[in-house]
């Protein structure tokens, strides 16, 4: 994915201010046949356990390009999927320009999903 991505899953710890701050994300969705059925498989509850687990995969380098602009999404995590009926999965990596990451509540991947995910 070369576009931007932003996600509304507050208690996932690669959340900052509704980007993403991985540096790659995994979304399932297998046989999906719409975003009900795909979850961002990378979502790791914070806490400093997965703090410390997780922080191979944090983008410093995004999360700092983020610091000086405050207008636009600068964090873009590579982004691998399995959800194959979906028109911007290529070869199980996401081609959208933009992909909202869906999960207010969730306190797992099974409660997120991608909700840009189009037949
Ligand atoms: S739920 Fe997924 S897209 Fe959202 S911040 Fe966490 S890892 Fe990134
Ligand atoms: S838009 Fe489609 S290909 Fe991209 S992450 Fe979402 S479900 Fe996967």
């Amino acid at each position: 994915m070369n576009g931007s991505l932003s996600c509304n899953a507050q208690n996932c710890l690669y959340n900052a201010n509704g980007l993403c701050g991985a540096s790659v994300i995994k979304v399932r969705g297998g046989n999906a046949e719409s975003s009900a059925f795909t979850q961002c498989d990378s979502f790791a509850e914070k806490g400093l356990k997965n703090s410390l687990a997780n922080m191979f995969n944090m983008n410093i380098q995004g999360e700092i390009k983020q610091a000086f602009t405050n207008t636009s999404i600068e964090m873009y995590p590579k982004i691998e999927c399995d959800a194959r009926n979906c028109v911007y999965n290529i070869g199980n990596v996401c081609s959208a320009d933009y992909i909202q990451i869906n999960g207010q509540t969730a306190l797992s991947s099974t409660r997120t999903e991608c909700s840009t995910f189009k037949k």
